[in-house]
This record gives structure tokens, C-alpha cells and sequence, in this order.
């Protein structure tokens, strides 16, 4: 049979009950949390699409390995099978456990950083990716495609590298002052978009022309190979793990949040092709920093749950039904008329609140605005990407103007089903009809740092523009 979208490829063994509130309780809550949904308990929360980022539920195979993990400090056997599996997958000689993505990125990228004004470039920088090269001492320059930022083109590969800048980029700043090409797939920043194979092949020639090391930021690698199947010419035959292994032959490193892909509530990888100095380098600095080479942060048993997640998520069935959650999503949204991005990204839903209030000038924050109206109206919580994410010119102290001004509504990996993602397009639909009457914030308490997750605001009362 020829159905519109996948079921879920699983039945339900275990339930945790999730409870509404009233919107009277959420008007007090919200308020409470100083409008910032950060703030919110997550009890509190009726459908939590806050993010993707280690929130999905583990398999049964997954839970059962937990049980005969090997908690050795050194050698234990389930890191040994965590090696095997990320060796298989990757082709590379070389891996080392980490506690998560950030993890990775302050053991490794500091290696690359050789002398003052390196810098990395990438199609986009992910937050995380962005600080620990400047903590590095480098400085990151993002390089994607203009279509990127056409928030309604259809394209199908929105995350791929701008090839002619990369390369006036490097002879620009000079080959012998790039730390590293960072090819970010799927490109988070960019609303998930996918980078295609013909893309990468390209970037991995001109970092081989240059000498220049190529990094993989993979977080949804999976998700990637999925949409290179599906999308680019001469891939549908093969399998996600033959598409896997042709985009890793292409890079020296990998980087990989495996609260991602990994199918696992916590973990990230570090894997090198085959240069054994870097290997040993990052084995010394991984001590210190994260625990033992062969821990790396992780327990035992979050070793054996992402062994057994990283053969999950190269599954068809699984990707299938994950992209058609958020297509569903997207396509209902869209027939009300309500602005998202395209195409549908391959971990979340953007509703360009740019478009859908812009009687709110960009420092009262529209789509904060939308965020905190689709709480009030049915318990909803997506997250902010936009002005109030981007913060401050660090040098004039003013508000920057991101070209975005999006809603996330981000869905986590085998958590919820299509009932929940109908209420949540319903909420929006709903708080779409009465976007005129929505009002911007302004802070009540403005955090220095990474603003987002601690500021508390006030509703702004004046008329915005
Ligand atoms: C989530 C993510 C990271 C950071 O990983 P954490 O596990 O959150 O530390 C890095 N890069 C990308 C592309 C990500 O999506």
C-alpha cells in the first residue's frame, strides 16, 4: 500500500505519562519563568519540542545491552564494541568516547590550531563548533550557499558549502592559516538542510588541493544519507550505510553529538582516518579533560546503548518514518498557510516568524513572541532561533539583526507520534490566526553570555514599530 506517511515501525512497551495544564496555569507558569520556556519545568510542558538533542527513546535491544555492560575503568569490552561499530561505520583506524559533541570539539579542534590567526571555515558553524574554535584562539567564517537564506526556496540541498567562496576564502587568508574545513551534515544552523554527496566530493577536493584537513561535524550523518538517497541522482540503490562510508572516505576527522544520531540520551565520538599523531595527541589531552581513552566520559552502559543506536538510525524504516513525522508536520502548517521554510529540514519544523509578525521590530523578538503564545495556547514548547540567539556586537554592545526570526519546532527521534505533532500544527494554526495581536519582550534581566538560556523578560506593553 502507497501511504501518504510512514507509521511508527515500532508498537509501545513502556509509557510515560505526560499531563496538560490549563492555560490559566500556563499564563502564571509562563510568567514565573520570566517568559523565557527555558525556565519552564519540563513537567510543565505538555509536548516538548524544545530540541533533538538527546531526547528520543532508546530501543529495547538498546536497554538490554545497558543491563550487560562492562564498567571497566579501562579496556571494557563495551568499549571495545562501541570501537568496532564506529569503525565499521566510518571505515577510519582510529576512535576515542566522549561525553558528548562538546566534548569532542575541545579535545580535537585545539590540536588543529598550530600558531595565532588560524581560522576554520564551515557551510555553518554550530554554536558549540563556533566557541571552541574561538577558544581555540581561531576564528570561525561560515561559507554556505546564498539560496540558504531564501527562507521559501525549494532546494534540495540548502546546507551545501559555497565552493567558489571556500576557495577565494582560503587563498584569501592564505592555505598554511586554515585550521580546518568543517563540513557540517546536516547543516543544523541552516534548519537541517542536507549537504549532497556531489557538494562534499567537491569540498574534499579543494581541502586535498590546499592540504587542508576536512572534518566531518556529523551529528545527523544519518539524516544526510537519507536525503542524498532520496534527492541526488545515482544514490537510490544504495544502502545508508554505503552512503555513510562513501561521505567518510571523503574527510580526515569525524566529529559526532551522538545525542543525535547516536539514538542515545548522552555521548559523542571522536574518529580519525589514519593520523596516528593526532590519535595520540588527542588520547593525552581526552585524560584530563573527559576520563580515560577507553570512557571518554561515558559509562559502560551509555557505550553499549550507542554501539547498538548507531546501527539503529542507519536504518531505512526508522528515517523514513522520522522524516515523514516532520514532513507531516511541515505539510500541515504549510495547507494553513502558515510560513515555514523549505524544503522541511530533516530534524525540525522553522516557522519564519519574520514573516508572521513583523509588526515586532527584531529586538523585541518575534519569534520569542510566538514561542511563548504557543505555550499559552496548548502547553507547547519550541525554542527561539533568531536575534535573541545571535546576542550582542561584542564591540558596540548593540543588538544584532539576524536574517531569521524563527520558531523551532524541533522533534525528538522516536518520542512522540503523529497525534501529538496534529495538536502541536492545531496550537500553531491557532496562534497564526491572532499573529496581529502578538506582542514583543523586552529583558527584565539580560544574561552577558549565551543569553537565551538565563535572560528573563517582560511582555512590551507599547506598540512595537
Ligand atoms: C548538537 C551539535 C553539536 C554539539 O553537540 P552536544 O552533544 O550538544 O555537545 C555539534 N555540532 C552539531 C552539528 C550539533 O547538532
Amino acid at each position: 500500500m502507497n501511504k501518504k506517511y510512514t507509521a511508527e515501525p515500532y508498537r509501545i512497551k513502556m509509557v510515560e505519562p505526560i499531563f496538560e495544564t490549563t492555560k490559566e496555569e500556563r499564563i502564571e507558569l509562563l510568567k514565573n519563568a520570566g517568559y523565557n520556556p527555558f525556565s519552564l519545568a519540563s513537567k510543565n510542558v505538555y509536548i516538548d519540542l524544545l530540541t533533538d538533542s538527546g531526547t528520543g527513546s532508546m530501543s529495547q535491544e538498546q536497554w538490554g545491552h545497558m543491563m550487560t555492560a562492562d564498567e571497566a575503568y579501562a579496556g571494557s569490552k563495551s568499549f571495545y564494541k562501541l570501537e568496532g561499530v564506529v569503525k565499521n561505520i566510518t571505515g577510519y583506524k582510529y576512535f576515542i568516547p566522549a561525553h558528548q559533541g562538546r566534548g569532542a570539539e575541545q579535545i580535537v579542534l585545539p590540536q588543529l590550531v598550530t600558531k595565532k590567526g588560524m581560522y576554520f571555515i564551515s557551510n555553518i558553524h554550530f554554536d558549540t563548533t563556533r566557541a571552541h574554535v574561538e577558544l581555540a584562539g581561531a576564528r570561525a567564517i561560515d561559507c554556505v550557499i546564498d539560496e540558504c537564506f531564501n527562507i521559501e526556496l525549494d532546494h534540495p540541498f540548502k546546507g551545501n558549502f559555497d565552493l567558489v567562496r571556500l576557495e577565494e576564502l582560503i587563498l584569501e587568508k592564505g592555505s598554511e592559516n586554515i585550521g580546518g574545513i568543517i563540513m557540517t551534515i546536516t547543516n543544523n544552523s541552516a534548519g537541517g538542510q542536507p549537504v549532497s554527496f556531489a557538494n562534499m566530493k567537491a569540498v574534499k577536493e579543494i581541502s586535498h588541493k590546499y592540504g587542508i584537513t576536512l572534518l566531518i561535524d556529523g551529528a545527523r550523518y544519518a539524516e544526510n544519507a537519507f536525503f542524498i538517497k532520496e534527492r541526488e541522482e545515482g544514490f537510490k540503490d544504495l544502502s545508508i550505510l554505503e552512503i555513510s562510508r562513501k561521505t567518510f572516505d571523503l574527510a580526515d576527522i569525524f566529529l559526532m553529538s551522538a545525542k543525535k544520531d547516536g539514538l542515545v540520551n548522552m555521548g559523542g565520538i571522536i574518529a580519525i582516518k589514519d593520523d596516528e599523531l593526532l590519535y595520540k595527541k588527542c588520547q593525552t589531552y581526552i585524560v584530563p579533560y573527559e576520563g580515560f581513552p577507553t570512557y571518554g566520559g561515558l559509562s559502560g552502559r551509555d557505550m553499549e546503548a550507542l554501539a547498538q543506536g548507531l546501527m539503529e538510525a542507519l536504518d531505512m524504516r526508522y528515517l523514513r518514518h522520522r522524516v515523514d513525522q516532520i514532513r507531516f508536520l511541515g505539510d500541515m502548517l504549510k495547507e494553513a498557510g502558515v510560513p515555514i521554510q523549505y524544503p522541511i529540514g530533516g530534524h525540525a519544523v522553522f516557522v519564519d516568524c519574520g514573516k508572521m509578525a513583523p509588526h515586532i521590530a527584531y529586538d523585541q523578538f518575534p519569534a520569542l513572541s510566538v514561542v511563548n503564545e504557543l505555550y499559552l495556547e496548548a502547553g507547547i514548547r519550541g525554542v527561539e532561533i533568531g536575534s535573541l540567539l545571535l546576542g550582542r556586537d561584542p564591540d558596540t554592545h548593540k543588538n544584532l539583526k539576524s536574517p531569521i526570526e524563527f520558531m523551532r519546532l524541533t522533534i525528538p527521534r522516536r518520542l512522540y507520534t503523529y497525534s501529538h505533532l496534529e495538536i502541536v500544527g492545531q496550537a500553531v494554526i491557532e496562534v497564526y490566526k491572532r499573529r496581529n495581536e502578538l506582542k514583543g519582550y523586552v529583558f527584565e534581566y539580560e544574561s552577558p553570555m549565551l543569553r537565551h538560556f538565563t535572560s528573563t523578560f517582560k511582555p512590551n506593553i507599547k506598540e512595537t514599530k
